[in-house]
């Protein structure tokens, strides 16, 4: 084959390759990556960010109904927003949307009051951390596992991760301490371990808003304990969304965001929400365990 057969035979393949990526996208309803826009002005360190939904409508694909139906909400800088609803009320998708999976078919979302449009990609992400539901541990170390976060994390920044998420009580049970591995998917430790473990991982990133998608299994009392006063501790300094599932979260929101079918119906503390609200009052109820999703 001549040079020029060779780069037209490689064009075609590419465009071969590309149109078949495409499908395999649609198939498969994977977002296309969004286009990076213009790096909003420096923020300063890690201050705690603020966050606004303004009548975002949304849905996952053209021939899919609306997940989304204008959704608004405002997030000052710091403290805990739970966002409570039943399964498939979109709570997930509203995380999805901040760290820019998918963008909305119409509204805005703002960061820092900077439309997340108009934010570099990367740095959007580095701050934000978020922690998926049910958020596998994979193999390895202990270690390995924080450091996923951030390979760059010194020693001390380990040890204070630990500590903030109440980790430290098992790391000095731990035969190797750091170096343990904890097995594949983590099976060797428990769920509420495992969903600490991945908020430390993201801590370690010194995030600016903390995205927790709670586990839906049941936790012992000592894990619940746990995570909630982990959850208190980061919020004292960084903006935490928790999509929770458990009331010893809920009641200790400072906002509570009530979603169902793809709406914000209701918004405020437990005890007013309690009294003004029948869907929340019944899950609060059920203690929220039914909301699972
Ligand atoms: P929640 O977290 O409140 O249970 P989700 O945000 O996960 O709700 O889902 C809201 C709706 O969007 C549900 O009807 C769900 O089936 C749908 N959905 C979620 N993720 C996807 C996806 N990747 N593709 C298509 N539909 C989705
Ligand atoms: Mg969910």
């Amino acid at each position: 084959m001549s040079p020029i057969q060779q780069v037209v035979g490689a064009v075609t393949q590419y465009q071969t390759g590309a149109a078949a990526l495409a499908r395999i996208q649609e198939a498969l309803r994977l977002p296309a990556e969004p286009p990076a826009g213009p790096a909003p002005l420096p923020t300063a360190g890690a201050e705690p960010a603020t966050l606004a939904f303004t009548d975002v409508r949304f849905r996952y694909a053209d021939d899919l109904p609306y997940v989304h139906h204008g959704v608004s909400f405002d997030i000052p800088a710091r403290g805990m927003t739970a966002f409570v609803g039943p399964s498939g009320a979109g709570k997930t998708t509203v995380f999805s949307l901040i760290e820019r999976f998918y963008d909305p078919g119409s509204g805005v979302i703002t960061l820092d009051g900077c439309a997340l449009a108009d934010w570099d990609l990367p740095r959007l992400r580095s701050a934000i951390g978020y922690v998926e539901q049910d958020a596998p541990v994979l193999s390895g170390s202990l270690r390995d596992n924080l450091l996923l976060g951030n390979p760059e994390a010194d020693e001390d920044a380990v040890t204070e991760v630990l500590r903030t998420t109440r980790l430290d009580g098992l790391l000095a049970r731990l035969p190797q301490g750091l170096d343990t591995l904890v097995g594949h998917r983590g099976t060797k430790l428990s769920g509420g371990e495992r969903q600490r473990v991945a908020i430390a991982r993201a801590l370690l990133r010194r995030p600016r808003l903390l995205l927790l998608d709670e586990a839906t299994s049941q936790l012992d009392a000592v894990n619940e304990a746990a995570l909630r006063d982990t959850v208190a501790d980061v919020a004292r300094s960084t903006t935490v969304l928790v999509v929770a599932h458990r009331l010893s979260t809920v009641t200790m929101a400072d906002r509570i965001v009530v979603m169902d079918a793809g709406r914000v119906r209701a918004m405020g503390t437990h005890r007013e929400l309690v009294d003004a609200d029948p869907l929340y009052a019944e899950l609060a109820a059920t203690q929220f365990l039914a909301t699972a999703g």
